[in-house]
């Protein structure tokens, strides 16, 4: 086989056969196919697409590229659950945590924030003493007791994943739908979750800028997890403003207690439940509306929060330092923005809000660039809400004094203030 005769095939929008698929993605691994040959090759698939059966198989070559945790070696059904990427996306921990306390069991493998969104292993870190490295035995343990844990994905999870995507963000093919859904679902296939629930983003801080597009995406993968034979429901979500009133690492920690405690803002509150509700509905196959009721229950008797502090624990995690809430989100430096005019605020894009907070010291350029915990944006006031002139919008929090003034030029940019009220819809649909 030759990747210029695949390259040349798909160019006139014929469908690669699942050898085919195979060979590029291997030969690619080995460096046998170039870096530019496969550029080419992705090139065309922005231009003439795959089908569901190239899809899947590109899905299954990204899987097999590396380690694989196997149905085998885990005595018990896991879930999972997977967000697309967006700013103030701290649904994780809530949702891990109420779901284990309806008995779902979640080993998840998460990754860490670059460019203007946050990552999961970067929020829990912000704990001192957390770790997301374990060895098998500790796993097993944790996930027999409390069910829930959360490791950074390694090294060898899916590598042709990691290849691809270097090449794609320098080659102007990130924003292809089969290959966004073969690049996630290629990942978490390669980890024995019986169900998974997605969490498809979509406004100015997603991937996916309309809701076309975002259901497209949410069918793909939805189509692809069913193929494998799993479980798949995707939600798809409102990102044009962040979730919740905090962006970025310890004061997302804080709001996720909060939440779990039964307080915290109402956007998080409902597409956590909502999430969290799906999962024990997939999981269990129950009917979404008792799988509601439960989850209800367990932010009501607070067996969530249990187990949240459970999680922290079992993972190394220093209780004592999240004891008092407004301690641990506090920063050296704060900058509060105030309303010029009165009216509403119609815009507030969560894309420049998650650059802010990035410019604050929260995000990274680089993976191995270290980042500020205390640093981020907390948001007094959401789409929809009344100001009057001098009210608090938001506040900018550092370590860095000198970052506040550039980050604040961004978050000026992000807001719009209008006459009119603005309504905001936060669940756009489910695709199963
Ligand atoms: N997240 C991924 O893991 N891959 C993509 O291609 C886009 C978002």
């Amino acid at each position: 086989m030759r990747a210029i005769d695949l390259i040349e095939k798909k160019k006139r929008g014929l469908e690669l056969s699942k050898e085919e698929i195979n060979f590029l993605v291997d030969a690619y691994c080995k460096e046998e196919v170039k870096g530019y040959q496969m550029a080419a090759f992705l090139m065309a698939v922005c231009f003439k697409g795959m089908s569901l059966d190239e899809t899947t198989n590109f899905t299954l070559a990204i899987r097999d590229s590396g380690d694989r945790l196997r149905e085998e070696d885990f005595p018990f059904s896991l879930a999972d659950k997977h967000s697309t990427g967006g700013v103030g996306d701290k649904t994780t921990g809530i949702v891990m945590a109420l779901a284990a306390a309806a008995g779902v069991k979640i080993c998840k493998m998460s990754g860490r924030g670059l460019g203007h969104t946050g990552g999961t292993i970067d929020k829990f870190e912000s704990i001192p003493g957390f770790t997301s490295s374990l060895d098998e035995d500790k796993i097993y343990n944790i996930l027999r007791s409390s069910g829930i844990c959360i490791l950074g994905q390694t090294k060898n999870l899916a590598p042709a994943d990691k290849k691809i995507y270097a090449l794609r963000d320098v080659t102007a093919t990130v924003d292809s739908i089969p290959l966004i859904a073969s690049s996630i679902m290629g990942k978490k296939l390669a980890s024995p979750n019986k169900s998974i629930v997605l969490d498809v983003k979509c406004g100015s801080g997603a991937f996916m800028k309309d809701l076309s597009s975002a259901e497209e995406l949410a069918k793909t993968m939805v189509a692809i997890g069913k193929k494998t034979g799993r479980k798949v429901r995707a939600i798809i979500s409102n990102m044009d403003q962040p979730l919740g009133q905090r962006v970025e690492n310890r004061s997302e920690i804080a709001e996720m207690i909060r939440v779990l405690d039964g307080k915290g803002p109402s956007d998080i509150k409902e597409l956590s439940l909502e999430l969290a509700s799906h999962m024990i509905s997939l999981d269990k196959d129950l009917d979404i509306d008792k799988a509601r009721e439960i989850i209800g229950e367990k932010l009501e008797d607070k067996s969530g929060l249990k187990l949240f502090y459970d999680l922290v624990k079992n993972q190394g995690g220093d209780l004592a330092s999240i004891e008092k809430l407004d301690d641990f989100e506090e920063a050296d430096f704060n900058l509060d923005l105030l309303a010029d005019k009165s009216g509403y605020i119609s815009r507030l894009d969560a894309e420049l809000i998650g650059k802010a907070a990035s410019v604050l010291g929260a995000g990274r350029e680089n993976l191995e660039d270290s980042i500020d915990f205390s640093a981020s944006v907390f948001l007094n006031k959401k789409i929809g809400d009344r100001l009057e002139k001098g009210d608090k919008i938001l506040s900018l929090k550092t370590s860095k004094e000198t970052l506040l003034i550039p980050a604040m030029e961004l978050v000026k940019k992000a807001l719009t203030i209008s006459n009119n009220k603005t309504t905001y819809k936060l669940i756009y649909k489910i695709i199963e």
